[in-house]
């Protein structure tokens, strides 16, 4: 008999996805953790019920919301990431040579190691790559207590529901604001807006109010099913102003090969469908 997760996420809206064969099922203490063989996406890892990111489709999400701000910002030493505990952010993050640290605030330690044991392609040795510290902690416990310093901050965050909610906060972002360094950007995960417009708009609202630049780009996943995921961005800085051939440079000199991120993608993902930017204020 065919197995299928179901994952309802939203109160209209809700995908399934075979399962071929269970790899794993178990609470962490803080999340209910499987992952299962899907044969189109391959593994697929879920946090109570919601699909986290999959073998197949991971390096969209993970490729747009490092290089485009890496890039964007040109200069980025250290970044910091909060959650992204199956380590494919660290992944594509520590792609960048001329990046020297990268601070890994994961709240579940039971996320990292599993990820390690059952998804090693997501992380592809990112957890041991020496510029990498992995901090298990609360993130928004972090951000109110690091002394920062941080050219890039990047929320791989489950949804606003459980441990992740506090990731969604005015609270969280001013304190994020202060830990960037000048020109500094801060990268959300603020979900698919045709089904969780709501909390692209309270999360534009609250960078309104501490950025200079405020705004959010698009990238469709297909497995954040509803269109288009939104990636908020805040800076004081002009890098979202970078002209693609600048972009293009950096992006040449990284000598990072992408299966989705290029400059010219970079650059389209902030123009914006009038249903996304009706959404922020
Ligand atoms: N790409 C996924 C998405 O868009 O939903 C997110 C993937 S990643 C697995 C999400 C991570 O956020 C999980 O490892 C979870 O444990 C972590 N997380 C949730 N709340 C957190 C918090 N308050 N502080 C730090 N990490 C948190």
């Amino acid at each position: 008999m065919t197995e299928w997760a179901r994952e309802e996420l939203h109160p209209d809206h809700a995908q399934s996805l075979r399962v071929e064969r269970l790899h794993y099922d178990s609470e962490t203490g803080h999340q209910r953790l499987r992952v299962f063989e899907n044969p189109t996406f391959g593994r697929v890892l879920t946090l109570d019920g919601v699909v986290q990111t999959t073998e197949g489709d991971n390096f969209i999400y993970h490729e747009m919301m490092t290089h485009v701000p890496i890039l964007a910002h040109g200069g980025a030493r250290r970044v910091c990431i909060v959650g992204g505990g199956d380590g494919g952010m660290a992944r594509e993050v520590l792609k960048h040579a001329t990046v020297e640290h990268v601070t890994m605030v994961e709240i579940d330690a039971g996320v990292v190691e599993f990820s390690k044991r059952y998804l090693p392609t997501l992380s592809q040795g990112a957890f041991d790559d020496p510029r990498l510290e992995l901090v298990i902690a609360d993130g928004a416990e972090f951000m109110r207590g690091t002394k920062g310093g941080f050219d890039v901050i990047i929320v791989d965050s489950t949804d606003p529901l459980g441990p992740g909610e506090v990731l969604f906060t005015d609270t969280f972002y001013g304190h994020a604001k202060r830990a960037l360094n000048d020109d500094g950007i801060l990268v959300t995960q603020n979900g698919v807006p045709f089904l969780q417009g709501s909390e692209l708009t309270n999360t534009m609202r609250a960078f309104r109010a501490l950025f200079v630049d405020s705004t959010c780009y698009l990238a469709t996943i297909p497995t954040y099913a509803g269109g288009p995921m939104a990636f908020g961005w805040g800076t004081d800085g002009d890098g979202r102003r970078t002209p693609t051939d600048v972009l293009k440079g950096r992006f040449d000199a990284s000598g990072i090969s992408t299966d989705y991120y290029n400059p010219a993608v970079h650059v389209a993902s902030f123009a914006l469908p009038g249903y996304v930017s009706r959404l922020i204020p």
